[in-house]
């Protein structure tokens, strides 16, 4: 019965690092007892380096590979992100935002929210009446104190990081502490087995590299799931039209400026613009359909954005990047598991990149086949979650843009347009109409994006479903009303009790966190 003793990850972009450090964490067992993990990236091809929004889940993820929260501020130029804030989605005139952050609805399983939101607070957004978030960001509070320990949360949070100093903070700690080798070299050719297993890669210089297992980070490029064993793309562009982005680094004004604790996603004639906030700079792009626009008339608006929002005259030429939307076919083929970019990628609206490369180290770790009998089973398993999970980022990224009532340009039309919605996602649309999103519309183990998401954005976008909401009963009161003073309460006591997020992050830089 062949082991599986030997694992090879190629690529050393986030997806890689992170995906050795997973996986070193809980199988490399020290004095050799436990998997051998080496991480192959050729010196010639960098990471994409953009990536810069996590999820609360990048806290879990960091925390069980021993990282500390106080290097990652100090070494990744990291700040604190609270969820997005979307400009301009609903029908583009100036006042149109609304806001989708990471805590939940107060007394979200307890009530029904938005039948009394909708019967007696339409006066008030939806996110901002049910969660105190919303003004934290608003007010550009920081979601703990100073003393809080690290990765501990007052208000739920992720990071926004410099995605190029994120992977070499991982690349020191996977080899300084975590046992993974590191070769730098180019893949260049595949050895087989008979039955079609990779038995080993051919490098450039170093010769072979065998394995049992091989995880293809190799990005975009997908090396050995797409191009050695040609599983191709379900391509997503008939749902999701953006396949070009453009991005800048912009300075701030000022050392002092405010940073902001949430992604501002702004809606353009032609797709969106990212603004994140990292206590040096902003990453600032376009993320934008070649369909619907050129690469000259997206750059303008890029430009005028950054104009508009206090960046620099003359700004520097943004780095152009294209994809072709969509996700591998399978994930998991043979002895070779696709994770990152080289399984699938379609746009950052969301940050939901990393999150699945943080679900797919995890599933791939606590699933590890002990042996190639056991290989295709956990496959199986592994590719028929996954396509699950891809297929409702699709959906959820799709509600995003098909509620909107702009009409201005062919862009925003054809996104309107029924015809370009998901199967599932119109099904439930038509369940919305008469009750919120539930649990009960996803159901699975670790779903991707909770439906107090789907309430989040629904709301946010001007959905509203037909009345019809039971009022409460003569001398009863809606527990909705008591959850929506918990959450004013909450707003009101959190304020004053947070620091500044600068404040905060400057703090960090020069005295720490607590380490529990
Ligand atoms: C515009 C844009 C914005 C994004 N924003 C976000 C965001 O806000 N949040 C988020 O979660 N995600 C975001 N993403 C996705 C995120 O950037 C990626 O998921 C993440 O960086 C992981 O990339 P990767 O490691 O898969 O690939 P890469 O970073 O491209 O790494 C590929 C690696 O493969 C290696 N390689 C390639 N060919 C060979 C070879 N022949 N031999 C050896 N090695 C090889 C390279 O050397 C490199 O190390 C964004 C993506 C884009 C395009």
């Amino acid at each position: 019965m062949a082991e599986v003793r030997h694992v090879v990850v190629v690529g050393g972009g986030s997806a890689g690092w992170l995906t050795a450090a997973v996986l070193a964490a809980a199988h490399g067992a020290p004095g050799g007892a436990g998997l051998r993990i080496t991480l192959l990236e050729s010196p010639d091809i960098g990471p994409i380096g953009v990536g810069e929004g996590t999820w609360p889940t990048m806290r879990d993820t960091l925390r069980g590979i021993g990282v500390s929260e106080t290097a990652l501020f100090r070494e990744c130029d990291a700040a604190f992100k609270q969820g997005s804030r979307f400009n301009g989605w609903v029908d583009g005139t100036p006042a149109d935002h609304y806001h989708h952050p990471f805590v939940l609805p107060q007394g979200y399983t307890e009530a029904n929210l938005a039948a009394a939101w909708l019967a007696r607070h339409t006066d008030v957004p939806f996110a901002d009446l049910v969660s105190f978030q919303p003004h934290l960001c608003a007010q550009g509070r920081a979601p703990k104190q100073a003393g809080t320990p690290e990765y501990a949360a007052v208000a739920n949070y992720g990071y926004h990081f410099d995605a190029g100093k994120f992977g070499a903070m991982l690349r020191r700690h996977c080899t300084e502490h975590l046992g993974v080798r590191h070769l730098l070299d180019a893949v260049v050719g595949v050895d087989s087995h008979d039955n079609g297993d990779i038995a080993a890669l051919r490098t450039k210089s170093q010769g072979e590299v065998a394995g049992d297992l091989f995880i293809d980070c190799t990005g975009m490029a997908s090396l050995l799931l797409g191009a050695h064993y040609g599983v191709e793309i379900v391509q997503q562009r008939h749902v999701l039209f953006n396949d070009r982005a453009l991005a800048l680094q912009v300075p701030y004004a000022r050392e002092d400026s405010p940073i902001a604790t949430q992604t501002i996603a702004t809606a353009q004639a032609c797709g969106w613009v990212w603004d994140i906030g990292l206590p040096t700079r902003r990453g600032v792009g376009l993320v934008y359909s070649s369909a619907h626009t050129s690469d000259d008339a997206a750059e303008q608006v890029l430009l005028r954005h950054v104009r508009s929002t206090g960046g620099p005259e003359p700004v520097a030429v943004p780095r152009k990047l294209s994809f072709l939307p969509g996700y591998r076919r399978k994930f998991w083929h043979r002895n070779c598991v696709a994770i990152g970019l080289s399984a699938g990628f379609v746009e950052p609206l969301e940050a939901s990149a990393l999150a699945l490369v943080e679900l797919s180290a995890a599933l791939l770790s606590d699933d590890m086949p002990a042996t190639r009998e056991a290989m295709d089973i956990v496959a199986q398993r592994f590719n028929d979650t996954f396509t699950y999970r891809w297929q409702r980022v699709v959906d959820f990224l799709k509600l995003h843009y098909a509620l909107t009532r702009r009409r201005d340009t062919p862009y925003w039309r054809d996104h309107a347009d029924p015809a370009h919605l998901p199967e599932r996602l119109r099904g439930l649309l038509t369940l919305w109409r008469h009750r919120p999103p539930s649990r009960r519309d996803f159901d699975r183990a670790e779903e991707l994006f909770p439906s107090a998401s789907y309430q989040y954005v629904l709301y946010g976008m001007g959905f509203r479903p037909e009345p019809g909401a039971p009022a409460p009963r003569e001398g009863h009161t809606d527990p909705a009303d008591a959850y929506f003073r918990e959450a004013a309460a909450l707003t009101r006591r959190m304020l004053p009790a947070l620091p500044g997020h600068r404040e905060l992050i400057d703090h960090i830089q020069r005295h720490g966190m607590l380490r529990v």
